[in-house]
């Protein structure tokens, strides 16, 4: 059962085993296996095997802390698929944003803040993809983050910087030997206190985005300091605040420049967008594969309460949602594939600014999508919703951040107005 031993079961036992992950992956499959090429179909039961087994052989509860999982999954090449990491000396198949996808749908039925969680280190592995230039440290920190031997987080958002997040006011400034001595704030970094290796954003003039550098950080330095911040919401994920105090950053860690660090933001915005797409699709469909089995088995009133219009129908309604949001994703998954395969494993310039729109545009209706459909079947359960014998509280804690991280939901309408604007002067 998931939850604690201290808390009683709520539900009975008939319908907690017909909850088990093996039944939950078994009707998302029922799903997809109509609109997925057999190697994704593969690949994707091929990680619920590994997750199913996981968590029966370590008879997990999902109240542990799960960066000590970390290894093990890097060990089965599921902490991200984004690309093969030839460079650094693997060859993971298949990769590519459908991949990742799947990996996600995965990971996330298993357990939704590991998902989050691992999804900040693939934001740290995504520019040393970019930006390695074949320096050892770079790739060796590369190889480290996919195989799950160490963390990463991503350092951008300051408590001061939010949306605003181009006028940093973190400073970085050069010396003569080529290294940068970095001092600031930054807050809200998922998996912060946990990193081993981080990506952090600094400029040398404050709030001059045009002096923005990258910085890869190994988080055992002198000069960093981690603290946690509690978002009850999500209790099991590390999110931390960062003080730099006359951090050393030697010049091989350097990834981009004074100057370079805005573009490189920008550049990994888009999948950085699509990642989160993709898991908020899998929180939508991880809470739908609870509330469909439950409704199924609950009865009231000498009936299978899905039986009653009142509850078979709205379920109906975020079940086509969820199927209509998966199909747009996936549709720009494969795209971004085919580009991506065609330009050796990098986004071409005016394909990723024409993405910049669809990314906001699924990232705001995905996170919309994640919260309602989250509450809704946690609504339709009842009370079984709401106890902590299943992962419905998790999936309502963590479908209630979505639209903050990666961009507010007003940044995402603010950038969908500019495409308006900018599309009306083409017309
Ligand atoms: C769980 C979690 C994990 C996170 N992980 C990371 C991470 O790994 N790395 C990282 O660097 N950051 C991370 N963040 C930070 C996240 O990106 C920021 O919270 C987000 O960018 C908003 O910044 P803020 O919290 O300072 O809010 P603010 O920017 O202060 O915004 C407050 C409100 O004002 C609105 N607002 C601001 N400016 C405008 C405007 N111009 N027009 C209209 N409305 C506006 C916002 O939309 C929001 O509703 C995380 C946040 C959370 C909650």
């Amino acid at each position: 059962m998931v939850g604690k031993d201290e808390f009683v079961q709520c539900i009975k036992d008939e319908i907690l085993e017909k909850l088990s992950l093996r039944n939950r992956y078994n009707f998302l499959n029922i799903n997809l296996m109509s609109i997925l090429k057999p190697k994704y179909m593969n690949f994707l039961r091929e990680a619920q095997n590994f997750y199913v087994k996981f968590e029966k052989r370590n008879n997990i509860t999902h109240t542990e802390d799960f960066y000590q999982w970390i290894p093990e999954i890097g060990e089965q090449g599921l902490i991200t698929r984004v690309n093969p990491f030839v460079d650094a000396g693997l060859n993971l198949q298949p990769n590519g944003m459908v991949a990742e996808f799947m990996r996600v749908l995965a990971t996330d039925f298993f357990d939704p803040q590991l998902a989050m969680g691992m999804g900040a280190t693939v934001l740290a592995v995504n520019p040393l993809v970019l930006h390695h230039e074949n320096i050892d440290i770079r790739l060796q920190a590369l190889k480290e983050l996919i195989t799950g031997e160490k963390i990463g987080c991503i350092c951008i958002t300051e408590p001061e910087r939010g949306s605003d997040a181009v006028h940093m006011l973190t400073t970085a400034d050069e010396q003569e030997d080529g290294s940068y001595i970095l001092n600031g704030e930054k807050i809200y970094q998922t998996n912060g206190t946990k990193a081993d290796w981080a990506v952090i954003y600094a400029v040398t003039e404050k709030n001059n985005g045009n002096t923005m550098g990258q910085f890869l950080v190994d988080t055992s330095w002198a000069g960093w300091q981690a603290e946690r911040v509690n978002i009850p919401w999500t209790p099991r994920m590390h999110v931390g605040k960062e003080t730099f105090t006359n951090l050393r950053v030697p010049k091989e860690y350097v990834l981009g420049g004074p100057g370079k660090g805005r573009e490189h933001l920008f550049e990994g915005l888009n999948l950085e967008r699509l990642g989160i797409v993709i898991l908020n699709i899998a929180e939508a469909w991880n809470a739908l594969s609870h509330a469909v089995i439950y409704c199924n088995m609950r009865e009231q009133f000498d009936q299978a309460i899905l039986k009653y219009q009142g509850v078979g129908f709205p379920l109906g309604d975020q079940w086509a949602k969820t199927m209509n949001l998966t199909l747009a994703a996936l549709h720009i998954c494969q795209i971004v594939d085919e580009k991506l395969e065609q330009h050796n494993g990098t986004l071409p310039k005016q394909l990723n600014l024409a993405l910049g729109a669809n990314a906001s545009q699924l990232k705001s209706q995905s996170a919309k999508l994640s919260e309602r459909v989250c509450y809704e079947c946690a609504n339709l359960m009842g009370g079984a919703g709401a106890c902590d014998n299943t992962l419905m509280h998790d999936l309502l804690g963590i479908s209630r951040i979505q639209e903050m991280g990666g961009g507010t939901r007003q940044i995402q309408q603010y950038i969908m107005s500019l495409a308006l604007r900018k599309i009306f002067k083409m017309i």
